[in-house]
């Protein structure tokens, strides 16, 4: 089969990227090869609650299937200010701030066309943010579009029905088996494809095939930053009337006792859950959360991650976070861990029994009880405990006894390709777009970078 535009990953970099193309160039052919299902065949053991731990499906519906990681997160797309364009990804570094706003801005636009409703748009606080730097905290002003997971899965189906509509042909189930650059052919499972230019958009979830691809094709990768830390839990009453007007408060704290910057992300407010995303066999947490306020779970989640840099020699961040989360599942019997802030600094176990006591009810009812400092470095748990008692001033009970933390969360960020030009190709025709370039990390950015590299091609 031959087209004259083939994706690798059908996440919303690709699906971006397919729409901008079938616009711009309405006779050619696109073709998008996905190693997991179809979007409505998508589907946890774990939500379906016919499994009470993760059975390490062959492909995580989580993170895979066609609408990639988007399919199944909170469905909150940023589109920032000036002050917050590095939110969500390093795409301004490459595209600087105004393209990437407006970009993002074109990107809302053409979600909304595919939206069943209004969805709330939120604003930022300049209040709440002059209240922050009282307490040396923080806060990045940006706006927020926020489907929910029901209403992003939904607007979704329709932007993917319209992109088969218009012949953008879906492949599912597909194993990349080889590319040959110099033929312009990818061998899979599902057959051979010739192409004439090649995205490959993976998702974070496809770096280790993005980075033996690069190694095989001798392009070279520069090592990214790795977040570690904890999801938090708290009663929704807490946050209420900061997440009525902005929805999420993205604060960065640079802690007092090692100097490291700790940030607030990835709110979950209304109907908000804790979820367990399982990314090459390491468990790791994340928060999702319904638009519709008919079944309320009464509490938010966010991360609360701090940003580790390796200097030389070490150049396997990616690894040593990996590591980091293993040890949390190994100590939970292949689970993530939950405790209590207040048991942490006691340094005392959160047992069942303990957290049977709670007053904030745990939303992730498969985390085990138990003591994240025996998984988690000092310096990591010593920065979080720093900066919720610091949101403690601006959020009153962020840092109680009964606030719920969840082990591991571990963001770990593609290597970056050393050489990336300006189109963001990496080789002759061949492109990296989205969360595996190492240049995105949110569906705002994903999306807008398969826009822009649509518009240069
Ligand atoms: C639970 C959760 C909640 C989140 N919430 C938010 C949020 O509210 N707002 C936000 O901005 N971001 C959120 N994120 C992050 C966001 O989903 C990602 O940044 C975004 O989806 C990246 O888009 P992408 O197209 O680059 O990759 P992905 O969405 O990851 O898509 C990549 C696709 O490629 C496929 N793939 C991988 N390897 C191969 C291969 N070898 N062959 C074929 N296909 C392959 C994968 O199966 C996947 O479907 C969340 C993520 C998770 C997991």
């Amino acid at each position: 089969m031959k087209f004259d535009y083939v994706c690798i990953g059908a996440g919303i970099a690709s699906l971006m990227f397919s729409y901008r193309i079938r616009q711009r160039y309405p006779d050619a052919s696109v073709a998008i090869l996905e190693k997991g299902k179809r979007l409505e065949e998508r589907s946890c053991p774990l939500d379906n609650r016919t499994v009470s731990r993760c059975i390490h499906c062959k492909q995580c519906a989580i993170v895979s299937g066609v609408a990639g990681s988007g399919a199944k997160n909170d469905g909150k797309y940023i589109i920032p200010t000036v002050d917050s364009a590095d939110y969500g990804g390093w795409l301004a570094e490459y595209i600087g701030a105004e393209p990437l706003i407006d970009l993002v801005k074109q990107l809302d636009g053409i979600l909304t066309g595919f939206a069943d409703k209004e969805y709330p748009f939120y604003s930022p606080s300049f209040e709440f943010k002059a209240e922050c730097l009282k307490y040396d905290l923080h806060l990045k002003t940006a706006y927020i579009r926020h489907y929910g997971s029901d209403g992003n899965f939904r607007v979704m189906s329709k932007l993917v029905e319209y992109l088969e509509r218009e012949g953008v042909n879906i492949f599912t189930e597909v194993g990349i088996k080889d590319i040959d650059l110099s033929k312009k052919e990818i061998t899979s499972t599902a057959g051979s494809f010739e192409y004439n230019k090649l995205v490959i958009a993976v998702g974070r979830n496809g770096t280790p095939w993005f980075v033996d691809f690069c190694r095989l094709n001798r392009i070279e990768l520069e090592s990214n930053k790795v977040d570690i830390g904890v999801r938090v839990e708290i009663p929704s009453a807490i946050c209420k009337q900061v997440s009525e007007t902005m929805y999420e408060p993205k604060i960065y704290y640079r802690t007092k006792q090692y100097g490291d910057i700790v940030r607030s992300f990835c709110w979950n407010n209304n109907d908000a859950k804790v979820c367990i995303e399982n990314n090459d066999k390491v468990l790791s947490v994340n928060g999702y959360s319904n638009s519709s306020s008919n079944e309320l779970s009464g509490n938010s989640n966010f991360a609360l991650l701090a940003s580790i840099n390796f200097s030389q020699p070490f150049k396997q961040p990616t690894e040593y976070a990996r590591y980091i989360a293993s040890l949390s599942n190994m100590i939970s019997g292949n689970s993530v861990l939950v405790q209590r802030l207040g048991d942490l600094k006691l340094g005392r176990r959160t047992n069942e029994h303990r957290l049977s006591q709670s007053t904030t009810i745990p939303t992730l009812k498969t985390a085990v009880a138990g003591d994240i400092s025996l998984a988690m470095p000092k310096r990591i748990l010593d920065d979080i405990i720093e900066t919720l008692d610091a949101m403690n001033n601006v959020m009153m009970g962020i840092s109680n006894y009964d606030t719920l933390l969840y082990s591991p969360e571990i963001k770990t960020y593609s290597a970056k390709p050393k050489f990336i030009s300006e189109n963001f190709d990496i080789s002759e025709d061949v492109y990296c777009c989205g969360d595996c370039s190492g240049t995105t990390r949110s569906l705002s950015q994903a999306g807008a970078q398969g826009l822009y590299i649509a518009d240069r091609i």
